[in-house]
């Protein structure tokens, strides 16, 4: 039996979130200013609904001002367009996020070029992207690896240089930022993907290893070098067999923890996470754009 760290993202979120909070309260009392996020939902898929009514939610639970634009499947790209165009001069709005996935008629690439890129507090837009790859830290950082960043530094004590780190995923949203975050931390990276061959042996050199795979419980025991950190991305619902449903990540939970030094569950792990990142890039977008020194 191993005593793996389980690694209680829910509380650690808690803590992000009170942190900002005591941000946010700091720039009301001393510099006169409230960040806004505004969120801007289209259509009616169900988990989208969830997830900004969370969003909102939690922005306001944290004092900031959240403004919500909700428009119907059939908007225009154009009316979209407009829309953002609108936020980027709302001095009001510090931060804009735009929920993926937008219906097929619209281009998500066009409307992501066209958030400006300091309030792109998904750090979605290829200026942070960019800026993100060399290594600039004016770059907004996309939320779900920032918070796996901020959980794996916490694990380690604030520095991973040297370690061996594999990323399984290559999305645009999670797996390349997450890999270019660990490079910018000195970390030895390889990023695996459907293409790779072998990557359980890729997999096995990993001191941390972090799965945004999107397939249940793919990675297995025998994949994890003993004491690696591993970071669980995936979210899949599964059938259980009692015909109810439950979430799994990408990483077999049970049989790993038996292995490795530290694990994120699902739910309760990078989950949680996501969304207190979100707010601590909007505090740090309301400070770039006030010329207000940004809170460590
Ligand atoms: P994508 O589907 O965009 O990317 C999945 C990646 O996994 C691709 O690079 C793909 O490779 C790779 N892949 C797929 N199958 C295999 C395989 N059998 N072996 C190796 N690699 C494989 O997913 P996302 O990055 O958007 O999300 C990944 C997971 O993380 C999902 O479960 C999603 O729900 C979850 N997620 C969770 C978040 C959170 O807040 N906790 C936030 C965002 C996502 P290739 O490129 O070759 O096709």
């Amino acid at each position: 039996m191993s005593d793996a760290k389980i690694i209680d993202g829910k509380a650690f979120a808690q803590n992000v979130r009170a942190r900002v909070a005591k941000q946010v309260q700091d720039l009301k009392d001393y510099n006169n200013v409230t960040p806004g996020l505004a969120v801007v939902l289209v259509g009616e898929d169900p988990a989208s609904q969830v997830y900004v009514r969370n969003k909102v939610k939690q922005t306001e639970e944290c004092g900031m001002k959240s403004l919500e634009y909700r428009r119907d499947p059939d908007i225009s790209e154009q009316e979209l367009l407009t829309l953002v165009y609108g936020l980027n001069e709302n001095p009001e709005v510090n931060g804009i996020l735009v929920q993926l996935p937008l219906p097929d008629h619209i281009s998500e690439d066009k409307v992501i070029a066209a958030i400006a890129p300091e309030k792109d507090v998904d750090g979605f837009h290829v200026i942070n992207t960019g800026l993100l790859a060399t290594g600039s830290e004016d770059a907004m950082v996309p939320c779900t690896p920032l918070g796996c960043l901020m959980m794996l530094k916490d694990f380690y004590g604030g520095d991973l240089t040297g370690k061996r780190a594999v990323v399984v995923g290559r999305s645009n949203i999670v797996g390349k930022p997450m890999g270019a975050l660990l490079l910018n931390e000195s970390c030895t990276v390889t990023t695996v993907h459907s293409r790779t061959q072998d990557i359980e042996e890729e997999c096995r050199r990993a001191d941390i290893l972090v799965a945004a795979v999107g397939r249940p419980e793919m990675i297995k025991k025998e994949w994890i070098k003993p004491g690696a950190a591993v970071i669980d991305v995936g979210i899949n619902r599964i059938e259980k067999e009692d015909g109810k449903t439950k979430l799994v990540g990408d990483v077999a939970f049970d049989e790993v923890k038996e292995v490795c030094g530290a694990i994120t569950p699902v739910p309760g792990g990078v989950g949680p996470m996501t969304i207190a990142c979100l707010l601590a890039n909007t505090v740090t977008a309301a400070c770039r754009q006030h010329k207000i020194e940004e809170p460590k």
